[in-house]
């Protein structure tokens, strides 16, 4: 799998591509996998209403709103539209009727804060926002929103007025479908484009895998999203379970007791999980309260999962399998995975590179291409890498090298077998349970508070959380700022999962000659810390 020119390939069964010049939706082709007649299964179900959707109203409702949404909201092709939304059955839906139409869809997370919310918008500049009553409030008023909790998107669903409107434009695989929120190797916040032929790429290697899979399985599979579905993992799986004709269970707000009740009630067989959700279940002792007996895998991907996490899980859980997958949205989330139970039980491993993908182990100052058993930046390239960063070609040009190969900023190698192990991560990147804290956010933020003169931030390792972010503060002379007031003043002002959680005072930050943060030392310095109480 790795030749002369240390360029590693996948060993995963060849995925046919459609022609990249025929016009195709990612919906299109996600759809065109569905049997004839359609799968009998619930598409989607509400985990806490109990409210379902078969497939054929799934395909009708997906058909009737992107009707209503071209000839009553006046959206087409090239739009943007802005998502920020908690977890509910109807964003599937709208996500498959944007995408049918060639509107780009940019989700962000419901939690984020109205200053967060706006520099996504000036990114993506979308023509219109969905939202629900308990988030519009945290967009900007010039902004037309629709509310997927009202009388309006209801008759959207169910009355289409498909008069005189002009046939879609066409849908080509190069256009953009999605632009996702991602900081990438450092800095701020950008936006991700990934395009129609990214989703096809990706669905058309999940097709593959499962029609090599070792056994065929009984009946549908039943996937329960714990997931958020802005992130790419939730996007992707979201296409990915009606490609394959699966049942989809939705939780709209996670609550570990309520997940597994949804287990039992609905014969879940597997759940896509981030880490800590491994931990939990590995720890817990409310699963033994519930008939787990359905569930024959977790998916987890997002973050590492540690060995003995894993060992664990499995010696609580024997039939159950646990899949490990790295990826990355600037990837559109699907670079490498375990298949199989063999695979699975390399502890450790991020699996193995996806079909379509070509990789390379770079030294980070050489740039030399490394063979197996060497440690290196992992770079990527196929088609299911981003096309760029919105509006930034600066940004792009730094991650996409000329030859199209994505530095996906971690650090990793390869077994003589092709397993890929993260070892660790070479770029800014902090993930408190897997969701994205870009340190220079909130080091941005620490220098605009008048008491502190200067602010470093860097992830502490946490068994529960994965990371979690620590800051280095020096103060201004006379300050007496404390740990506590600092914690405060970030988390006024930023989404919760990104709030600083633990604080030291220094008398300066380790720079380098060029005045960049030199962050390695001040993770060896935190180690040093003992944790307070
Ligand atoms: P995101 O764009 O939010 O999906 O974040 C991508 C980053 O998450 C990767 O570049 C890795 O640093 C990290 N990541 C994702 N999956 C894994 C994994 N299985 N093991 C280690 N790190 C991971």
């Amino acid at each position: 799998f790795c030749h002369e020119t240390k360029t590693f390939h996948s060993l995963r069964p060849a995925a046919p591509l459609p022609d990249e010049n025929l016009p195709l939706s990612a919906v299109a082709y996600t759809l065109s996998f569905l049997p004839s007649p359609l799968p009998s299964n619930s598409a989607l179900i509400d985990a806490g209403t109990g409210a379902a959707i078969s497939y054929p109203e799934f395909v009708s409702r997906v058909r009737t709103l992107a009707a209503s949404l071209r000839s009553r909201a006046g959206l087409s092709k090239g739009d943007v539209a802005f998502v920020l939304s908690p977890t509910r059955l109807d964003v599937p839906l709208l996500y498959f009727a944007l995408l049918s139409l060639g509107v780009v869809v940019s989700p962000a997370n419901p939690l984020s804060t109205a200053a967060e919310i706006s520099h996504q918008i000036r990114l993506s500049k979308p023509s219109v926002a969905f939202a629900t009553a308990a988030t519009a409030d945290k967009l900007p008023s010039d902004l037309p929103i629709i509310l997927l909790d009202s009388p309006r998107f209801r008759s959207f669903l169910s009355t289409a007025a498909l008069a005189a409107a002009p046939p879609p434009a066409e849908v080509s695989q190069s256009d953009t479908a999605v632009i996702l929120y991602s900081s990438g190797t450092t800095g701020r916040v950008k936006g991700v484009v990934l395009t129609h032929r990214n989703f096809v790429a990706l669905i058309a290697g999940f097709h593959a895998a499962r029609e090599a899979a070792e056994a065929p399985t009984e009946g549908p599979s039943v996937a329960l999203f714990t997931i958020p579905l802005f992130h790419v993992f939730g996007f992707f799986m979201a296409l990915r379970t009606v490609a394959l004709g699966e049942t989809t269970v939705m939780m709209e707000r996670f609550e570990f007791g309520a997940m597994l009740r949804a287990v039992e009630r609905h014969r879940v067989t597997y759940i896509p999980v981030s880490p800590p959700l491994v931990v939990a279940m590995a720890k817990s002792d409310e699963v033994d309260r519930y008939d787990l007996s359905s569930l024959r895998l977790v998916a987890c991907g997002g973050a590492p999962l540690g060995r003995e996490v894993a060992e664990r899980f499995t010696a609580r859980f024997p039939n159950i399998e646990v899949v490990q997958g790295y990826g990355l949205t600037e990837s559109t989330g699907g670079a490498s995975a375990t298949m199989g139970s063999e695979e699975s039980q390399k502890y450790g491993s991020a699996g193995r590179l996806s079909a379509c993908l070509e990789a390379k182990i770079v030294d980070p100052t050489t740039g030399e291409a490394l063979p197996p058993g060497r440690r290196g930046e992992l770079w990527l390239r196929g088609p299911i890498i981003m096309k760029g960063y919105i509006g930034d070609a600066e940004a792009t040009a730094s991650t996409l090298d000329s030859e199209g190969w994505l530095k996906t900023g971690d650090l990793c190698y390869f077994d003589q077998d092709g397993f890929i192990f993260v070892v660790d991560r070479l770029k800014e990147l902090i993930k408190y349970k897997a969701y994205q804290v870009p340190p220079a956010e909130l080091e941005h933020l620490l220098q605009s508070h008048p008491e502190i003169a200067d602010a470093a931030v860097i992830p502490l390792p946490d068994e529960e959380a994965g990371q979690i972010p620590m800051a280095f503060i020096v103060r201004q002379p006379g300050s007496s700022l404390t740990e506590e007031q600092v914690m405060n003043f970030v988390a006024k002002q930023v989404a919760p999962y990104k709030k600083v959680r633990r604080v030291a005072f220094v008398s300066s930050i380790p720079k380098s000659a060029a005045g960049k943060i030199l962050r390695r030392e001040l993770i060896n310095h935190a180690s040093t810390i003992p944790a307070s109480k």
